[in-house]
């Protein structure tokens, strides 16, 4: 995950897991999942205490993007012990591991980023809640990170842990599966250009995925994941207009800026603002009438720029769809083309573009996402998948959206919160944790998933 400016503060997250809104673990809900899927389990626990061990070892040695030099040797090492084909060197440290079944079939790949971030990074240091920390703020765990002013605060120790956990169990069972599961270990997400690098690099030519699935630790409870059709956070974008250069620039910045302001589906002081609501039962992303679809917001002051010939006024928009941008870009341009300025226009548009590198949302295949979730919820429980219907106004991205480009895949959020514990998996905060419990659910569910995906 990849997070610009602003965030959401972790008293909100105590309010959602205050909420009760959700009932966690097995319960009598849960279906007697098929033998397969049983064995599914039994390996996972088999193996779950390595897997910790692996996570806190990931955990002690973080490594920035681009650094990723020990975490990549020991992924390639634990998948070479599996039987896996190993490429190593993909974009960077990027590390390919290829599963054959020696069976024709689908080809599935899981993707899990790898790298660590600067404990005093610029995007965490604003935040209201830990101004009072130094920027060298300890390690809330006891296995400490060992690389001064590095640490896992984005989860991806865990992601990378999963990863090599999926592998572990599919592995074991490849004589029951058909076709191939490729694993991407991708390095410098927090950069948001390995994804970017490891294409570049030729990943599609080692690899053919039919599809493309990945996760993100998040602040939701533990023996959870989450998920929705189509964009997961906020499209972010730079709004422009263009003027030709005006003797009455003042009032036409006014003018402008009026327009803009009042095109944004909510006010200053509505709720839609306020954090606290993001996962409230009634308002929040969970609730299918949730306040966070289907708005456009402004999340930046105006940025004006003048010339002898144009005036250009720029603002940072959040747009909770594609349909919601293009309805306010006609709704602008309207306006202004029936306004006194309408001869001083040159454009009206908007910078989004597919692929760009910090302003990106995950892109979920409606078809795959449906078709997921139903195969968790169905061997897991429905209570183990929350979907999602709405989503937060906030700048984070997350590259794995360039592997959506040529492939259709899902992106899930993989609940790592346990309120009991005090324990707030929100990442990019310097008090970050994870219940290790969220290894065993990531595990299960997504082994779980891609035999279903590879053999149905
Ligand atoms: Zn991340």
């Amino acid at each position: 995950m990849t997070s610009t400016t602003r965030i959401i503060r972790t008293s909100l997250i105590l309010q959602f897991l205050l909420c009760g809104l959700f009932t966690f673990g097995q319960n009598a809900t849960t279906p007697t999942p098929s033998s397969i899927h049983q064995s599914v389990q039994t390996h996972t626990d088999a193996i779950f205490d390595s897997l910790v061990k692996i996570r806190r070892d990931f955990h002690m040695h973080p490594e920035v993007s681009w650094k990723e030099k020990r975490t990549s040797k020991e992924i390639a090492a634990y998948l070479l012990s599996l039987g896996l084909e190993v490429k190593t060197g993909v974009g960077g440290y990027g590390v390919v591991g290829i599963l054959h079944t020696g069976r024709p079939g689908k080809r599935i790949a899981w993707r899990a980023d790898i790298d660590a971030m600067p404990s005093d990074a610029p995007d965490i240091a604003w935040r209201a809640d830990i101004d009072a920390m130094p920027s060298d703020a300890p390690d809330v765990v006891d296995f400490e990170s060992k690389n001064e002013g590095v640490r896992h605060i984005c989860g991806h120790d865990v992601h990378g842990t999963v990863g090599l956990g999926i592998a572990n169990v599919l592995a074991s069972l490849k004589e029951n599966l058909e076709g191939t599961i490729y694993f991407i270990f991708q390095p410098a997400e927090e950069s948001a250009k390995g994804a970017k690098m490891m294409i570049e690099d030729g990943l599609f030519n080692l690899i053919k995925p039919d599809e493309i699935y990945g996760l993100h630790v998040s602040p939701y409870p533990v023996g959870t994941i989450a998920t929705k059709s189509a964009n997961v956070y906020a499209h972010l974008t730079f709004m422009e207009i263009n003027y030709k250069a005006s003797n009455d620039q003042d009032s036409l910045v006014d003018y402008t800026k009026k327009i803009m302001k009042t095109a944004q589906t909510y006010g200053p002081n509505a709720k839609f603002w306020d954090n606290e609501n993001l996962f409230s039962p009634e308002l929040g992303v969970t609730n299918p009438n949730t306040i966070y679809k289907d708005y456009i917001a402004l999340m930046s002051d105006f940025i004006i720029k003048k010339s002898n010939d144009t005036l250009k006024i720029r603002v940072l928009l959040n747009a909770s769809n594609e349909e919601e941008l293009d309805k306010y870009l006609a709704l602008i341009k309207n306006k202004i083309e029936t306004s006194r300025y309408s001869k001083e226009l040159l454009s009206v548009k908007f910078n989004f573009q597919k692929g760009h590198p910090v302003f990106f949302t995950p892109l979920n295949d409606k078809d795959l996402t449906n078709e997921s979730i139903e195969s968790i919820s169905g061997i897991y429980g429905k209570q183990s998948v929350i979907p999602l219907y709405g989503v937060p106004p906030l700048q984070i991205s997350d590259d794995f959206a360039y592997f959506q480009n040529s492939v259709p895949g899902v992106y899930f959020f993989l609940g790592g919160s346990n309120y009991e514990k005090e324990i707030v998996a929100m990442p990019h905060t310097r008090n970050f944790a994870i219940d290790e419990e969220a290894i065993r659910t990531g595990v299960n569910y997504f082994s779980s998933m891609i035999i279903e995906r590879l053999n149905n």
